[in-house]
């Protein structure tokens, strides 16, 4: 899925207790992206890299550089994320909810990614079995993610909206 999407449906999943809970799923929720793909679209942009990312597409998987690939399988794999859940969960001795934010990313990735660019390495590094599912850019995944994206958002705008006023 897009990044902005994984953005917006950890923040209403994971964060839905307050603002900041929301903003904090909402960041936990494109990190597995932006520690991957984001710092090598940095990397292009600060000129620190020549290689071209907005080049980078399943005709040309050569120009992404190899660590981009060894943190795609550390922040997309379901075996790092429940170990870090659990270890956090043992440090504080309760759930930190918007962390989830992070294995709902991995979840919606498994089947919004083909093998032709990145499936998601879900079960790193146990396996390196992956499922070859439908690019999100594809018209069939694209447009129902935002018209459900907009319904539930809409739902929750009303739902606070009447709560608040009723206070
Ligand atoms: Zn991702």
């Amino acid at each position: 899925m897009d990044i902005v999407s994984h953005g917006l449906w950890g923040g209403i999943v994971a964060g839905k207790k307050n603002r900041r809970t929301y903003w904090t799923a909402f960041l936990i929720g494109i990190l597995p992206d932006f520690f991957s793909f984001g710092i090598f679209f940095l990397a292009t942009i600060f000129r620190i890299t020549p290689d071209i990312a907005w080049h980078a597409g399943p005709d040309n998987l050569e120009i992404v550089p190899e660590y981009v690939t060894h943190l795609y399988n550390i922040t997309h794999s379901l075996v790092v994320f429940v170990v870090v859940f659990l270890l956090v969960f043992m440090i504080r001795r309760k759930p930190f909810v918007p962390l989830l934010a992070w294995g709902l990313h991995i979840i919606m990735d498994i089947p919004t990614h083909s093998s032709a660019f990145f499936p998601t390495p879900f079960l790193w590094p146990v396996s390196n079995f992956r499922i070859d599912g439908v690019s999100w850019v594809h018209p069939y995944i694209f447009f129902p993610n935002l018209i459900l994206l907009v319904s539930v958002y809409l739902f929750y705008f009303g739902y606070w909206r009447i709560r608040r006023s009723r206070r």
